[in-house]
């Protein structure tokens, strides 16, 4: 890392304190990375009586990343730098990296400790009443807690950015520079197209089977060779990261070079594996993407989660999906798995895979509905952050939503609110990015497509590195330098907009069904 680039010249100790900041960063960053094995660990591999010690030992190092994350020499070394001609005539990089590490300190800074403890003791006990209230979807064991995390959301909220609205700051941990007004902007057209379009697909008299990839033969041992070639021809590299079983499938990354991704396995879908898979790779091929020179800094960190899930949605549905990787991927499907696939034309495989088929469940959705889903929490729990809704009038605004959203009323709470972990665990202002990474993926594709008139036959042939190289330039360098409405805008040449996904789905699923 050379972090001296101007700072040497603009005299008064300027670059051995933008080294020291970026050092101590470094430093918090590497820990950080020690809590997040704990947490790969335990998800992977840790036997089921070690989880006591185990939540000491994360709590332990939360608080020691804290403690350094909010040290007060830093602050002083952060203000100084702020005031210093590095912070607007150095390079690019060096202005970046002092703005976010003095906002990141700043906004860590402004939370109380007492408040960081309570967090995290509220959203332990919330996730243990969750596991309890959804096994027997009993909505009133979860309330009490619920009602706790959202009021401490709310003080986390005032206290961390006190210059926005309480929805606003929890959005800006994810979504950096992201304001909910814009997002119902964006989100309202694609609600107002995909209804419709969901609607059409369920009256359409032409429907893709996709049966013969969900209920047939594939042995997990042939599925675990197989995606693994998948995953590497896509640019996946297994010297710097690895593949494992979890029953939540997750991308984790542990050191510049260590990438962990992890997948769930059913021997008769392969959907479910393979498609896992590329979602998780995509992420990681962004996360081995960044400048490894920054690693733990700004300039070398992932932009936002929405730029994240732009990444893996890209790969998993965009390209995933698509008849020119089925060209590809079809013969090496066929020979791995003969009892299912042999002799079935690529053309039915490929439509099995552009299936609409609305479900209560988010993680079950398909491509097309999964973003009704999204925007369905986005509403709700911004209502009640922004005191709109109590936390107890969510089982019936969900329901009454949904029914309205996917024609159907959730049998049960199990079924409805109850089914996700995230407002437990004190994850809100997160949902909405899922979809804002499903507007940046069709909104890049469309754009790489543009700039790259023989992609397909590339992909056809199983040759990815042309889309990899241009994922790479146009969104993996920028690391955190650009928020990621600038960076979707510098990398396509329009300001973001919902319409890209909107034709994409219109596309590609209007044509499956024959609408
Ligand atoms: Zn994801």
């Amino acid at each position: 890392m050379d972090t001296t680039e101007n700072a040497g010249a603009m005299g008064s100790g300027a670059g051995d304190r933008f080294a020291a900041a970026c050092r101590h960063a470094r430093r918090a960053s590497v820990l950080a990375s020690v809590e997040a094995l704990l947490g790969w660990d335990e998800q992977t591999m840790l036997p089921p009586a070690g989880g006591p010690h185990r939540a000491d030992q994360a709590a332990e190092m939360a608080a020691v990343v804290h403690r350094l994350r909010t040290d007060p020499a830093q602050g002083e070394r952060l203000a100084w730098l702020a005031d210093s001609p590095l912070a607007t005539d150095g390079s690019p990089t060096e202005v970046g990296t002092i703005r976010l590490l003095k906002a990141d300190f700043d906004k860590q800074a402004r939370v109380p400790t007492r408040l960081v403890e309570a967090l995290a003791r509220a959203t332990v006990e919330a996730q243990q009443a969750w596991v309890e209230a959804r096994a027997s979807s009993s909505w009133s064991l979860l309330l009490p807690h619920l009602e706790r995390v959202f009021s401490l959301k709310r003080e986390q909220a005032a206290c961390q950015r006190p210059d926005l609205d309480p929805y606003d700051a929890l959005l800006d941990d994810y979504e950096p520079g992201a304001r909910w007004r814009e997002v119902i902007q964006r989100f309202g057209p694609l609600r107002d197209a995909v209804v419709p379009l969901v609607k059409a697909c369920g009256e359409s008299r032409r429907r893709p089977d996709d049966s013969l990839l969900t209920d047939a033969d594939f042995p997990v041992d042939a599925q675990k060779a197989f995606v693994r070639e998948v995953a590497s021809r896509i640019g996946f590299d297994f010297e710097r990261g690895r593949l494992d079983t979890t029953e939540h499938p997750f991308c984790s990354t542990l050191g510049p070079d260590d990438c962990r991704i992890t997948t769930r396995w059913n021997g008769r879908s392969l959907p479910t594996a393979l498609f896992g898979v590329l979602h998780e790779a995509g992420h990681g091929l962004y996360e081995q993407g960044l400048n490894r020179e920054w690693y733990g800094l700004p300039p070398g960190e992932a932009t936002s989660l929405g730029i994240h899930e732009s990444q893996s949605r890209l790969w998993e549905n965009l390209v995933g999906r698509s008849t020119a990787f089925w060209e590809w991927c079809h013969p090496l499907a066929a020979a791995a798995f003969p009892a299912s696939l042999r002799g079935v034309p690529m053309s039915r495989v490929h439509e099995a895979l552009l299936v609409v088929r609305p479900s209560f469940i988010r993680v079950e959705a398909d491509e097309v509905t999964y973003n009704l889903h999204v925007m369905l929490r986005f509403d709700l729990e911004r209502a009640v952050v922004l005191g709109e809704l109590p936390v107890a009038g969510l089982p019936e605004a969900w329901n009454d939503r949904f029914e309205r959203d996917f024609g159907m009323r959730p049998p049960d709470d199990a079924h409805g609110v109850l089914q996700d972990i995230h407002w437990s665990a004190g994850l809100v202002g997160y949902f909405p990015t899922y979809t804002l990474g499903n507007m940046f993926a069709a909104q890049l594709m469309a754009a790489i497509e543009r700039a790259m008139p023989g992609l397909d036959r590339e992909i056809a042939k199983g040759r990815f590195t042309d889309l990899l190289a241009w994922l790479r330039r146009q969104v993996h360098a920028h690391g955190r330098l650009l928020e990621s409405d600038a960076l979707v805008a510098a990398a396509t040449g329009e300001s973001v907009s919902s319409s890209w996904l909107v034709s994409s789905l219109r596309n590609r699923y209007g044509a499956a069904y024959g609408l």
